[in-house]
C-alpha cells in the first residue's frame, strides 16, 4: 500500500468533517450539530458524576440544546465573534456547555485552572482581554470579586450559585441558572473561519513565565484524528479523560477529541483520590483511559489495596501525557492493572497529540512512540549554545540514529498555535525554517521511535556528558522506597555540573543514612558512576505544578538561592507569582 502524503492524510481527515480548511469551521459545530444531523443525536455525549453522587447525563441532542441556550444567553449580553470568554470553574457540566457555546457563537474561550489564586488569573485575563468570565459562586466570592477593579476589559460575569446581592459600578454580575432560564436559544452556529482564532491556553509554566497559545477552529481536524491515532477511541467508547479543562489536555481531550469522535466521555468533578478513580473505571465502565505519570505514580504508591477486584474489566486502552512515563510504571502497569500504559507526547503549543504509542504498534517503555499520521516528527541537531546546527543550504541538519538533538514538527498541521498573544517575537523564535522546535531534547532509535531525554533548560553537563533528568528520576523510583524523584544539575568546580537527586519517599519508608546510601549504589548500578546522581536529599514533596509536572527549575532556584520565578502554576502555592503573594 502506498504511503499516504501528509497533506493528504489531512485531505481525508477534513473529508469526513463539515467543515473546509480554507473556508468555514466551527468547533462546536463540528463536535455536536454534525453527530446529530447524522442520526446520533441519542448517543450519549457527556456522563457526569459530582463530588457528592449527584449525576448528570447529556445526550449529543441535549448537549447541543443546552449550548444553543447558554450561547443566546452570551449573545444576548452582547457577545460578538472574536470576545474572550473566560472560565474559572471547577469540572461543573455548565463548564463543557459553555466552552462549546462561547466557540459556537464564535467567541474565544479561555479556561484558567480553579486553583489559581488573583494575580494568575488577574495575568491572564489581562493579557487575553477576558470580556466574560464564566465561575462558579465560591469561586466568585473568594476569588474574583475581590479583584474585580483590577480587570478593566471585563464586561460580564455569569456565576452558577447564588451571587448574592454583590455588585459592582461597571462589571455586570449575573445568576447563570436565572439568565439560561429566559433565554432564547441561538440555534445556528456562527459561520467561523478555519484560521480564525478559537482557543487560548496558557502554557504550564513548568519552565517560565506562562504563555498564551492561540489556536484556531481548523483545529479540531488535528483533535479527531489524534484521539483516534493515538488514544484508539471510536464511537462506542467510554472515555475518561483526567485532566482539568484548565490546562490544554483536559480542553482537547477533555472535550475536543472525544466529542468530536462521537464517543461517550466521563467527566468527574472531585480531586484525585485512589480508591475514588478505581470506582469510577468500573461503575462507568470506562473503556479508554488517559491520565497523566503523576497519577500513575500515585496509584503505584497506593498499592493494589484501593482497587476492586472489578476495577480494570471494561478499560482496553490507557494513555498518559505531560511527563515522562518512567519504564517503571509501565512495567507496573502490565502486572499489577494488566494493561499497558500507552506514553504520548505534545504540548500547548502543538494542541494535540504529535507522537504516540499506538494501539497497533508494539511499546517500548519508556519510549513516547512515533509520530502519529498527519505529523512529521525529527530531532534537529544543536550546537553548544543550543541554536540549531544549518548546513551549507541554510536548513537545519537533523541528528543520526539515537543522537540527542530538539525534538522538532516540520511544516503546519491543523492545531499548531498561531502565535503567543502579545508576543510575536517569542512565536517566531519557536521557528526555524520550516521546523517548528519544541524546547525539548529527544533521540530517535533505529526504528523510528522517541525517547524523552529532557526539556532544553533542564539538561545537566556534567563532566563532558549530557545527562537528561528523566533517566536519573527514571532509575531511582524503581526503587520500592522512592515514591517520586526530582534531578538537576549543581555547578561543580571540576565537572561543570553534577547531578543532585531529590525524593519523596512511598508509605512506610524513612529516609535515613542507610537508605541514601542504598539509593546512591542503586543509581550508580542502574546508570554508571557518570550518570548516577552524586548527593541525594529527602523531599517531603517535590514542587510540581497544579498539572503533576516536576518543577526542576524550582528544585534548582531553591538550590542555588536563586529567584523561583513565577509559581502561579505550582502545586499548594495559591496566587503566587513572581515570588509575590
Ligand atoms: P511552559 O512551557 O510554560 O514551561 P509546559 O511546557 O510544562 O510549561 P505544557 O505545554 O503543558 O506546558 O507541557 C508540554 C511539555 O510537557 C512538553 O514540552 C514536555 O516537556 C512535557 N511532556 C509532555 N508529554 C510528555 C511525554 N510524554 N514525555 C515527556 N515529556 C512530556
Ligand atoms: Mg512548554
Amino acid at each position: 500500500m502506498a504511503t499516504r502524503t501528509v497533506s493528504g492524510h489531512w485531505d481525508a481527515v477534513w473529508d469526513e468533517l463539515d467543515g473546509d480548511p480554507d473556508g468555514e469551521v466551527n468547533i462546536a459545530a463540528e463536535v455536536m450539530d454534525r453527530h446529530v444531523a447524522r442520526g446520533r443525536g441519542d448517543h450519549v455525549a457527556l456522563r457526569w458524576s459530582g463530588r457528592r453522587g449527584d449525576r448528570v447525563e447529556l445526550t449529543y441532542e441535549e448537549l447541543l440544546n443546552a449550548c444553543c441556550r447558554f450561547a443566546g444567553v452570551l449573545r444576548s449580553l452582547g457577545a460578538r465573534r472574536g470576545d474572550r470568554v473566560f472560565a474559572l470553574c471547577t469540572r461543573v457540566p455548565e463548564l463543557y456547555v459553555g466552552a462549546l457555546a462561547t466557540l459556537r457563537i464564535g467567541a474565544v474561550f479561555s479556561p484558567l485552572f480553579s486553583a489559581f489564586g488573583p494575580l494568575p488569573i488577574i495575568e491572564r485575563m489581562t493579557i487575553g482581554e477576558g470580556r466574560f468570565l464564566l465561575t462558579t459562586a465560591p469561586l466568585f466570592r473568594r476569588k474574583v470579586a475581590p479583584i474585580l477593579d483590577d480587570l478593566p476589559g471585563l464586561d460580564h460575569v455569569l456565576v452558577l450559585g447564588d451571587v448574592g446581592d454583590l455588585r459592582h459600578e461597571r462589571v455586570q454580575v449575573h445568576d447563570l441558572r436565572a439568565l439560561l432560564a429566559e433565554a432564547t436559544p441561538d440555534t445556528e452556529p456562527e459561520p467561523t473561519h478555519a484560521e480564525e482564532l478559537a482557543l487560548l491556553h496558557f502554557t504550564s509554566g513548568t519552565t517560565g513565565t506562562p504563555k498564551g497559545a492561540m489556536h484556531v477552529h481548523a483545529a479540531i481536524a488535528a483533535h479527531l484524528n489524534s484521539a483516534r491515532q493515538a488514544l484508539d477511541l471510536c464511537p462506542d467508547d467510554v472515555f475518561w479523560c483526567t485532566a482539568d479543562p484548565g490546562w490544554v489536555t483536559g480542553t482537547s481531550y477533555g472535550i475536543l477529541g472525544p466529542l468530536a469522535v462521537g464517543c461517550t466521555m466521563v467527566v468527574d468533578e472531585a480531586e484525585f483520590d485512589a480508591a475514588r478513580w478505581y470506582g469510577i473505571l468500573a461503575d462507568e465502565r470506562v473503556t479508554v483511559w488517559y491520565t497523566a505519570p503523576t497519577a500513575i505514580r500515585r496509584l503505584m504508591r497506593v498499592g493494589d489495596g484501593a482497587r476492586e477486584a472489578r476495577a480494570l474489566d471494561t478499560v482496553r486502552f490507557v494513555a498518559s501525557v505531560g511527563e515522562p512515563l518512567n519504564p517503571e510504571a509501565v512495567v507496573w502497569g502490565r502486572e499489577h492493572l494488566g494493561l499497558t500504559i500507552h506514553d504520548n507526547w505534545w504540548q500547548t503549543e502543538t494542541g494535540a497529540i504529535m507522537i504516540a504509542n499506538r494501539a497497533d504498534a508494539a511499546v517500548k517503555p519508556g519510549s513516547m512512540g512515533r509520530p502519529i499520521d498527519g505529523i512529521a516528527a525529527g530531532v534537529l541537531r544543536r550546537d553548544e549554545r543550543g541554536a540549531i546546527v544549518l548546513d551549507d543550504h541554510d536548513r537545519p541538519t537533523e541528528c543520526g540514529i539515537d543522537e540527542i538533538g530538539e525534538l522538532a514538527i516540520r511544516g503546519s498541521w491543523p492545531s499548531r498555535f498561531r502565535g503567543y498573544l502579545g508576543q510575536e517575537e517569542r512565536y517566531r523564535a519557536c521557528f526555524v525554517d520550516d521546523w517548528y522546535r519544541s524546547g525539548d531534547l529527544a533521540r530517535r532509535d533505529v526504528d523510528g521511535y522517541f525517547w524523552f531525554v529532557g526539556r532544553g533548560d533542564d539538561l545537566i553537563k556534567s563532566a563532558g556528558h549530557l545527562i537528561g533528568p528523566f533517566e536519573v528520576e527514571s532509575a531511582l523510583i524503581e526503587h520500592p522506597a522512592v515514591a517520586e524523584a526530582g534531578v538537576i544539575g549543581v555547578p561543580d568546580e571540576t565537572m561543570g555540573e553534577v547531578v543532585k537527586a531529590f525524593v519523596s519517599l512511598a508509605p512506610g519508608h524513612d529516609f535515613d543514612d542507610a537508605l541514601r546510601r542504598e539509593l546512591m549504589a542503586h543509581a550508580r548500578r542502574r546508570l554508571g558512576p557518570a550518570v548516577a546522581p552524586r548527593e541525594i536529599e529527602h523531599r517531603t514533596d517535590l514542587p510540581t505544578t497544579r498539572s503533576g509536572k516536576i518543577m526542576r527549575r524550582v528544585l534548582r532556584a531553591r538550590e542555588l538561592g536563586l529567584p523561583e520565578g513565577d509559581l502561579s502554576t505550582m502545586e499548594g502555592a495559591e496566587g503566587a507569582t513572581g515570588g509575590l503573594r
